[in-house]
């Protein structure tokens, strides 16, 4: 099978030389968020990856929020990340895990720590540690605390715990080497001294873990296998091996790294987010301008257009940036087989079939998707008048244009041909209606051959037509024209948002669902904002446009 031959990223690759050689028999991954935001399309990324592979070679997968540092987190953020998560469709069986259950575990690990010679409490300012610390090219100096006895250490530690000390004047370090050419091994701080309440435990502690001596014991106490991390851990990756290495877990953890996603023409930095939302320019942190994944739900992406994006995006360590246009790929690939298209008018214009009986309507079958044939047809009702896009109409044509003018005949899509005889203006020049004729014999399923038109539109029964509002997105910033100015602050696209107020829809969209998505015929596809639509008012959003530049290779 061709399938076979796809060849596997390098975190596969790593995985199988394990369980084949028995390093781990199970692995298990995990998505460990800080909840101190919304999560985003990058987020996305790491879920999947985990998920996928705890799936793929029939692991586990663990959710936990990496809850160590109270001063950033909110719980408000700790709801919206597990409804995400949960969207997303990566199964964490009901169980989510918080790394500040394990602060006693971290408080024992530190002791070990101490008891083995390898931790110390130092005196030293932060600016004193940083000045010890060295430089990239020049070692540091030993703290002069470094040397103290196992025994002193443990009281002063447990002074620390019992709040003895005032904030950040004592840490504990681990005591590894102050020369190292890597920096993060130069006797890094495992805790500091600092009174917070916790979300979680209150005031139980005044001493934190550091994150980087926290997060491999989160690690091994789930039995996490393969703790996946982006990029810019890679020079920590020595001091987590250390950490794991001497607390002496039976089976520690491995950290690999792999690039982050960053797409083009969006924003993605929490800051520029917050200020965006702050200053009142997008509506929200689910505005669907924006690509938080509470965003992409609301713009109407899908689950699996989402996964097939980071299957098309696939995974490296080598960073770049993806086309958004890849992404808008992904979600119509998804919709193509599955939303129903119907016909949709943004602009309207009255046009009037002056043969047609005034009080007659009849009924039309038209399909709901022609690639895809067991979603049926359903009943659009016609009548003498309609609504067409202002578009569709032009007064003084230009060459190739085969919709409605003066004299053109154009086919009314799945109803009649029609003529157009005659129009009104009003004093500014805006076309206000179109008159038509129609020809009873054109009926569509009726067979008729008698003569071929070139275009067809799209329309909608004036009589029964539901009203609605329409949201058109564009990016919100320019890669191309740079995504900042001068100053620093973000160069945005003043045409991000258009929103049309007078839109007519087939009457089958009555009843529409949060939500939920439909091909509007010839303008792209669209859903019903889960935020502003009323069953008195939709609101539709445009997920995306029909045509692309993208094109898979
Ligand atoms: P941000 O800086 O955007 O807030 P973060 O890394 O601080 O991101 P965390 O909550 O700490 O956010 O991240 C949870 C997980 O998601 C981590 O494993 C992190 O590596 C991963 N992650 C974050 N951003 C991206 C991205 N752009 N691409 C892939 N993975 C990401
Ligand atoms: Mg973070």
């Amino acid at each position: 099978m061709a399938d076979e031959t796809v060849s596997k990223n390098f975190i596969e690759q790593i995985i199988e030389k394990d369980l084949a050689e028995g390093t781990y028999d199970k692995i298990v991954t995990r998505f460990p968020p800080e909840p101190n935001g919304y999560l985003h399309i990058g987020h996305a990324k790491s879920i999947l990856l985990n998920y996928g592979l705890a799936q793929e070679y029939g692991g586990r997968f663990n959710f936990r929020f990496d809850d160590t540092n109270p001063t950033k987190e909110k719980t408000e953020f700790v709801q919206s990340i597990e409804d995400d998560v949960r969207w997303l469709g990566a199964d964490f069986k009901d169980e989510v895990y918080f790394a500040s259950n394990y602060f006693d575990a971290m408080y024992e690990a530190a002791v070990k720590l101490i008891k083995k010679g390898k931790a110390y409490v130092c005196d030293l300012t932060p600016e004193e540690i940083r000045e010890y610390r060295g430089t990239l090219t020049e070692p540091g100096k030993n703290s002069p605390y470094r040397d103290r006895s196992v025994e002193e250490n443990l009281a002063l530690f447990t002074a620390m715990k019992n709040g003895e000390f005032e904030d950040g004047a004592k840490v504990l370090r681990a005591k590894i080497d102050m020369a190292s050419p890597n920096i993060n091994m130069r006797d890094p701080i495992l805790y500091r001294v600092a009174r917070m309440t916790h979300h979680n435990t209150g005031d139980k502690w005044c001493i934190y873990p550091m994150y980087d001596f926290a997060h491999p014991i989160e690690d091994a106490i789930e039995g996490v296998t393969h703790s996946i991390c982006t990029l810019e851990f890679e020079d920590h990756r020595p001091l987590y091996d250390w950490v794991v290495r001497e607390l002496e877990y039976p089976h520690p953890p491995k950290q690999i790294e792999f690039a982050k996603l960053y797409l083009t023409n969006v924003v993605t930095g929490k800051r520029y987010i917050k200020k965006l939302v702050d200053d009142g320019i997008v509506d929200g942190w689910d505005d669907p301008r924006l690509v938080t994944l509470s965003a992409l739900r609301r713009r109407g992406f899908t689950p699996s257009s989402i996964k097939r994006f980071m299957d098309l995006v696939g995974v490296s360590k080598s960073q770049s940036s993806v086309d958004y246009a890849m992404l808008e790929y992904c979600i119509r690939e998804d919709l193509k087989p599955s939303a129903k298209r119907m016909m949709a008018v943004l602009d309207p214009i009255r046009l009037i079939i002056d043969n047609y009986p005034e009080d007659q309507v009849e009924y039309f079958d038209i399909e709901n998707n022609q690639e895809n044939e067991e979603m049926g047809s359903r009943k659009v009702s016609f009548s003498r008048e309609l609504y067409i896009d202002r578009e569709d109409f032009m007064e003084i044509p230009p060459k190739k244009y085969f919709r409605l003018f003066p004299g053109n005949e154009v086919r009314l899509k799945g109803a009649y041909f029609v003529k157009c005889v005659d129009f009104k203006k009003d004093a500014d020049g805006n076309v206000t209606e179109i008159h038509c004729t129609y020809d009873p014999e054109t009926r569509s399923g009726s067979g008729f051959e008698g003569r071929k038109v070139k275009g067809t539109i799209h329309w909608v029964n004036a009589k029964d037509a539901v009203d609605c509002e329409v949201r058109l997105y564009e990016n919100i910033v320019d890669e191309e024209k740079g995504k900042l100015n001068e100053d620093g602050t973000l160069n945005l696209n003043p045409n991000s948002l258009t929103v049309l107020k007078h839109c007519k829809l087939e009457h089958a969209f009555e009843g529409a669902k949060k939500g939920e998505a439909f091909q509007f015929i010839r303008h792209g596809y669209f859903c019903v904002d889960s935020k502003d639509s009323t069953e008195e008012r939709p609101v539709f959003n445009r997920i995306v446009s029909l045509k692309s530049s993208y094109k898979p290779v």
